[in-house]
């Protein structure tokens, strides 16, 4: 019987309750955002003792579901102001979920200003440690002591200084197979909301817990050989596939190659340096330089397509884990910087003060169209990140965002939705992703409705990018995305599959089916998804949110673009559409 475990940080208290009814069928975003829409107020600070921090598993997480390692995180985002879900791999996830716990709640605010805390879960039960000694620490040195203080075989989930500092680009880390500190729910300021309540770490040891109930193990077996096979067939996902061999990052070209690849703060759609920063490069950089280098790794347990990868110092020792697509543009070629070595180090340094990736490149891009430093400056890139690091008055600013950012230094071209940075597909490009950033329930957010398996790649049937009348495919995607890849537990990666190959659809609808003992159709899927961007839209419009903040940045619409020297030209009615009654 799965649990909820609400801690409360004003008493100190952490207690289990009986899972409610509405909430048996749910998991992932689904659950975050049903009970941040019951349990918070819209209007509150998120960084106020209303907010909660929910963390929950996917439905089928914990189970020998493939590729199906995640949990979500949610509650009000002190970066947009809306609700948020931000998801994760790791080691984590699946303890949470073999532990017997459904969703863990935080809630409240310590008495004590400045005081941390480590919640530790396993069969016995959760209590409260103090956090004294991990202050301040960064996230390569708090991450192996506590794994040398609790054991190798806990899994941990934490923040670093700039959660701490209630930066508004802090994200929440989770502890990879081998204890690095470096997968992350890193949208949206979460680990800011963690550190507001006082939580340096969650410290998760399954070991004796009662694992995840399965209603009927035939449909569940049945659904999970379909979807492996399905996987094991795609050519994206496929082992010695483009995820596989080249990871995320095997986009730098593709994307490039169509103009849309945000350079320079947006300023053009191509980088003469994509070559230098692709996929292609890291797999020989890697192959080339041996030691630890790899790729074809895997950020959880049980992922069979394994997109992520170790990246080796010259002398082939570890710099990261993981040079994936967003996070080598956010520094390459959205701040003009052609050197993987360079973003690998900018990327450890996200880790270890536990930002946002995305949020900090496109941060660092805007200081440096603000002339804090040139394009293509590696030196000065890294010494912006150590500003959030060590916690200056610039840091602080940096540390709030993109758009923070431009406003504090007279920065007009700031690429944001909603408060919240683009991620790396020009959306006067390509127009479908650029109508779900303006619409999605997250800000900017391209895992939100990742419409470039169409636009870009041909999946699930080829759609033209630079045909305005998006408003039908966008909508699809975010209402598939909310139920079928953000609340059943996998990996956004297995969309490929699920998109072009009906059996891999089949296959996750029996898993969910043999997990809950329900008998959903693929159209029951779609409806809840839909249901959950329902309720998501009623919060954000009751914390004051309108139509008005469903739009692109003012200067997407008359700055053309090149190569191809074209603004966002979709009709606020177009989008409009997409969530229309
Ligand atoms: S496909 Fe990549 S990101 Fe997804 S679970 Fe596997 S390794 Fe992690």
């Amino acid at each position: 019987m799965s649990r909820i475990l609400r801690v409360n940080m004003t008493d100190l208290v952490a207690k289990f309750e009986e899972v409610p009814d509405k909430y048996k069928l749910m998991g992932g975003r689904g659950l975050t955002s049903t009970i941040t829409c019951d349990e918070v107020p819209p209007t509150c600070h998120p960084l106020g003792a209303s907010n909660k921090l929910t963390l929950a598993t996917g439905i089928v997480t914990g189970t020998s579901a493939p590729t199906s390692g995640r949990i979500s995180i949610g509650g009000k985002s002190p970066l947009t102001g809306t609700i948020k879900e931000a998801n994760s791999g790791g080691k984590a996830p699946q303890k949470l979920a073999r532990l017997g716990i459904k969703a863990l709640i935080v809630e409240g605010q310590p008495k004590e200003k400045g005081k941390f805390w480590l919640l530790k879960v396993d069969k016995e039960g959760a209590r409260l440690l103090p956090a004294d000694e991990f202050v301040g620490k960064g996230l390569y040195e708090t991450f192996p002591r506590i794994f040398k203080k609790f054991g190798q075989d806990v899994g941990v989930i934490g923040i670093g200084v700039a959660g701490e500092r209630l930066m508004s680009m802090a994200g929440i880390c989770v502890s990879d197979p081998e204890n690095r500190p470096s997968r992350y729910a890193g949208r949206g300021g979460m680990g800011a909301v963690m550190g507001s309540k006082g939580l340096k770490a969650i410290i998760l040891n399954d070991k004796g817990g009662p694992g995840v109930p399965i209603a009927n193990k035939e449909v569940f077996d049945t659904g999970r050989k379909k979807l492996t096979a399905a996987l094991r067939e795609h050519s994206i996902t496929k082992p010695g596939g483009a995820l596989n061999t080249t990871g995320t990052a095997t986009l730098i070209n593709v994307i490039n190659e169509a103009g849309a690849l945000p350079t320079r703060n947006f300023r053009d759609g191509r980088f003469e340096g994509a070559n230098k920063i692709s996929g292609e490069t890291i797999n020989e950089i890697c192959k080339q330089r041996g030691g630890v280098g790899m790729t074809g790794h895997s950020c959880s347990p049980g992922c069979i397509i394994r997109c992520s990868n170790v990246y080796p110092k010259p002398d082939g020792t570890e710099l990261v884990s993981v040079q994936e697509y967003e996070s080598v543009w956010a520094f390459g070629a959205n701040c003009g910087i052609d050197d993987l070595d360079v973003t690998g180090e900018l990327i450890r340094l996200c880790n270890d003060y536990g930002v946002d990736t995305i949020e900090a490149g496109v941060a660092i891009g805007v200081a440096m169209e603000a002339g804090l430093a040139e394009f293509g400056d590696s030196n000065k890139a890294i010494e912006l990140m150590h500003e959030i690091g060590k916690g200056t008055p610039l840091g602080y600013i940096l540390g709030s965002g993109a758009e923070i950012t431009a406003r504090t230094l007279g920065v007009v071209r700031y690429p944001t939705v909603k408060g919240q940075a683009m991620p790396a597909y020009e959306p006067r490009v390509i127009k479908g992703i650029g109508v779900n950033y303006a619409t999605t329930t997250m800000g900017a957010d391209h895992t939100a409705g990742y419409t470039i398996s169409s636009e870009i790649l041909g999946v699930s049937g080829a759609v033209d990018k630079f045909i305005l009348e998006k408003a039908d495919l966008a909508r699809k995607f975010q209402h598939t995305t909310a139920f079928t890849f953000d609340s059943i537990g996998h990996c956004l990666f297995i969309s490929f599959a699920v998109l072009d190959i009906p059996s891999a659809l089949e296959g996750v609808v029996e898993e969910c089916n043999g997990v809950l003992g329900t008998s959903w159709t693929a159209d029951d899927l779609i409806r809840m998804g839909k249901e959950i961007v329902e309720r998501e839209r009623a919060f954000n419009e009751a914390a004051g949110f309108t139509r008005a903040h469903d739009r692109l940045p003012d200067f997407m619409k008359y700055e053309k673009l090149p190569p191809h020297n074209v603004v966002f030209e979709v009709p606020d009615e177009e989008l409009d559409k997409v969530h229309a009654p």
